[in-house]
């Protein structure tokens, strides 16, 4: 019989396990990828130390891969109606049975909070089989979301995008960007580099990545940033800066992508009046922060809006986009190093320590 290695976080702040899966056998409508690829990112780090709550562990990491399908029983179909057969190289939506029929997918039409909803590589256990990417192979389970993986996107571009590239297009999705609009985005890492990269594709006017890491700035302009803000300079002079660059408005746009709880505040005081804020930098609980209801939100007429995952929509373009704009921006350096699957535990401990924004999982190729 067939068998596959995985690696699993058995639980929090324990070592990785490299474990053996029998082959499953395939529900119909369900398909079995052979792993190419698949990635580490800051997630992973926050699995493996415990800080994401309702973790079924054990679990298999890896939330965003790539694979070339083994196996499918029945017909299978992407979102455009092509057929999925064996051989093909595909990737897949990390987010799988949210329900269309609950309050949240259908009456408040955010399927992000839908109750059931599970994601591969952090809500499936182990023990429910091979639903997670750090694995020579994975269980595509009936109705997920495969799409066909574009033969000129390499997989450095893709995974150096991956998560972080999705949510920076729904937290521009729900900015509404307007061309010639100025754009600060408070967090150089994974999410705000993408950020900054489509808020420059949205026809923004001025970007500004605000860091505290000067490469990570250095890096922003690569990604399309027009000026930068070390946070090293102090509050007060960072607010007087964001006036200097605006003609003493503030930004039309600020996105938060730092997980700092501070940030939110100095989002407020940033934005113009009558500005948008979109908070998604608090993936994991970093604590509050004290905001002042009249200063910073109701008078200065303030859109301030969470963003919370993504949809479908957002991976489908996601992936057009790191096809379309990958040459133009350099999502494949955020992936620098890549690595075996017995050597995952280096690449999360590289990506723990931050020597890799994000690091490649490469099973086999
Ligand atoms: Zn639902
Ligand atoms: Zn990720």
């Amino acid at each position: 019989m067939t068998s596959y290695v995985a690696a699993v976080f058995p639980g929090p702040n324990e070592p990785i396990e490299m474990r053996e899966f029998p082959e499953p056998d395939l529900e119909s409508g369900a398909a079995l990828l052979h792993t190419l690829y698949s990635e580490v990112c800051g997630t992973d780090v926050h699995l493996h130390h415990g800080r994401l709550s309702d973790v079924p562990y054990p679990i298999i990491p890896g939330h965003v891969s790539v694979g070339v399908v083994a196996k499918t029983r029945g017909t299978l179909q992407t979102v455009t109606g092509d057929s999925i057969r064996e051989g093909d190289i595909v990737t897949f939506l990390d987010v799988h049975e949210t329900c269309n029929s609950c309050y949240y997918c259908l009456v408040a039409n955010e399927p992000t909070r839908c109750p059931s909803r599970k994601v591969y590589g952090i809500t499936y256990s182990a023990n429910d089989g091979l639903l997670g990417g750090w694995s020579q192979a994975i269980y595509m389970k009936p109705g997920v979301k495969m799409i066909h993986f574009p033969k000129d996107l390499a997989a450095e571009t893709f995974i150096g995008g991956g998560c972080g590239l999705v949510t920076a297009l729904h937290a521009v999705d729900l900015a509404g960007i307007r061309l010639g609009e100025s754009v600060a985005v408070m967090g150089a890492g994974p999410v705000g580099q993408s950020v900054v990269a489509l808020a420059s594709l949205s026809g923004a006017g001025e970007v500004i990545a605000v860091d505290g890491v000067k490469s990570r700035l250095d890096f922003a302009r690569e990604m399309g940033a027009t000026n930068t803000i070390d946070i090293g300079i102090g509050r007060p002079d960072r607010l007087e800066l964001a006036r200097s660059m605006t003609r003493g408005h503030g930004f039309d746009v600020v996105i938060e992508a730092s997980g700092n709880p501070e940030a939110v505040s100095e989002a407020l005081d940033i934005v113009r009046d009558a500005g948008r804020v979109i908070v998604c930098g608090h993936y994991t609980d970093n604590g509050s922060v004290g905001i002042h209801p009249h200063w910073q939100i109701n008078r200065k007429h303030v859109e301030l809006r969470g963003c919370w995952g993504s949809r479908y929509e957002h991976f489908h373009r996601g992936v057009e986009i790191a096809a379309r704009f990958g040459s133009a921006k350099p999502w494949s350096r955020m992936a620098s190093e890549s690595y075996a699957l017995a050597d995952v535990a280096t690449a999360l401990e590289a990506v723990a320590n931050r020597s890799a924004v994000k690091a490649v999982v490469r099973v086999s190729d």
